[in-house]
């Protein structure tokens, strides 16, 4: 708190280059963020698959999925540069101070007297910042869906069904933010010098809600749950689950394929009461066993406790940035995603260990090898930009952490040769 109190001590000086530092802060990130995606470009253009891959990644689909990885970082660097040209002209323009007057005279020539307050007039300003940025969101958001995403054969959207999808996001968005950021308001207004730890309860016991709420109210606004057939996939769940004490409540099927071909599974729910997700996608490509294994890969993230860690961790960056809600802190949130993503990819190894003590590896490694190439995924990459950018290590890297060797058999004369080769040299890429 003490901190805090310091740093806006500190920074709340009239003089201040504000608009300077922020201008350079934003710029310099992106230029870093270019730097890096040039230097991940260069290893999408290689032509051979990492060492580990050789054996089970056809030469096709690996062209397709650099390709498709080279068309992402086009886009990212194209959209990335869009987001900074807005943010350079709202810096330089004044533009957020601008809508904060013009929200503010808006509701006294409009509102009741009652409404004139801080609350209403914050709440006035979010929802048009919000609207605004949906506005001009929207070409980067229909050219990643229509255009990238469809012409990699992932896209099963359709133009009414991204229109609808945007109708319901936008009334979620108008009937839940208000209450919730009047809420916040409220506490840093009654609480005094320890709101942020009031904030932190509050931001805890609203994710718990949201934990319980979402799937009941929000999830089939988009989307349909529907449980699990009997038979040898729910049996084997069960029996994973129960024989590692996990409190498995309902395992549903997500219609996951209506909007895209990419496929996943996940767990929610409370502690207490757990729910696993399978996406349709997924049992439509993968064996049942392929399918424990990416489950056994997922318990071991709950049983190892890392979703209960990553969920403390991450609530502090959200409160910091709710209460400065300012472009200053950006070079802050850069280092924190560099942390949490180091973490985070700690912890998928530790979950692929735990699946392979299970007795999980091949299958485990086939079902990412297969993942990866229909999902088209990135399957190596460059270190300084996976360390920025990657929640999870690449695939030849949890290959080669799960000690997979490949199942087809090498070639007969040279085999020990190239069977030693491929066990001391597949650092080579
Ligand atoms: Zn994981």
């Amino acid at each position: 708190m003490d901190f805090l109190q310091r740093l806006a001590r500190f920074l709340d000086r009239p003089l201040f280059p504000w608009k300077k530092l922020i201008l350079g802060f934003s710029v310099g990130q992106y230029l870093f963020e270019t730097f890096l995606t040039l230097r991940q470009y260069r290893i999408l253009q290689k032509t051979q698959p990492p060492a580990v891959l050789s054996k089970e990644i056809s030469k096709e689909t690996f062209d397709k999925s650099q390709a498709y990885g080279r068309a992402k970082a086009q886009f990212e660097i194209v959209s990335g540069l869009w987001a900074q040209v807005q943010n350079v002209a709202f810096i330089q323009y004044d533009v957020l101070p601008k809508l904060w007057s013009w929200t503010g005279d808006l509701l006294l020539r409009l509102a009741p007297a009652r409404f004139s307050g801080e609350v209403s007039h914050s709440i006035l300003f979010v929802l048009s910042f919000i609207v605004i940025q949906q506005i001009l969101s929207l070409p980067t958001r229909v050219y990643s869906t229509f255009v990238l995403e469809e012409k990699f054969g992932f896209n099963k959207q359709t133009p009414k069904l991204f229109i609808m999808d945007m109708i319901k996001t936008n009334l979620l968005t108008v009937a839940l933010m208000p209450p919730i950021l009047a809420a916040f308001l409220k506490i840093i207004q009654k609480t005094g010098n320890q709101f942020v730890f009031y904030l932190w309860v509050f931001a805890a016991g609203l994710q718990l809600f949201t934990i319980t709420a979402y799937p009941i109210f929000i999830q089939p606004l988009f989307n349909k749950l529907s449980p699990l057939e009997k038979g040898e996939l729910k049996n084997k769940v069960e029996e994973l689950a129960s024989s590692h004490k996990f409190p498995l409540q309902e395992l549903f099927v997500i219609d996951g394929s209506k909007r895209s071909a990419h496929s996943n599974a996940y767990f929610f729910g409370l502690p207490w009461k757990k729910h696993i997700v399978i996406y349709d996608t997924l049992i439509e490509k993968t064996e049942t066993n392929e399918i424990i294994a990416i489950l056994a890969h997922e318990l071991g993230h709950w049983k190892l406790g890392h979703t209960t860690r990553l969920f403390g961790i991450a609530q502090y960056p959200i409160i910091i940035g709710f209460i400065l809600f300012s472009d200053a802190l950006s070079p802050m949130d850069t280092v924190i995603k560099l942390l949490l993503n180091i973490l985070s990819r700690k912890y998928e190894f530790e979950a692929d260990g735990f699946a392979k003590a299970l007795g999980f590896r091949s299958e485990l490694a086939s079902s990412l090898i297969k993942l990866h190439a229909q999902n088209l995924s990135t399957m190596d990459a460059d270190w300084v930009y996976a360390s920025y950018h990657f929640s999870h290590p690449h695939l030849s890297e949890r290959l080669k952490a799960l000690d997979w060797k490949a199942k087809e058999a090498l070639t007969s004369e040279d085999k020990d040769k190239k069977g030693s080769a491929t066990a001391t040299g597949r650092d080579g890429l």
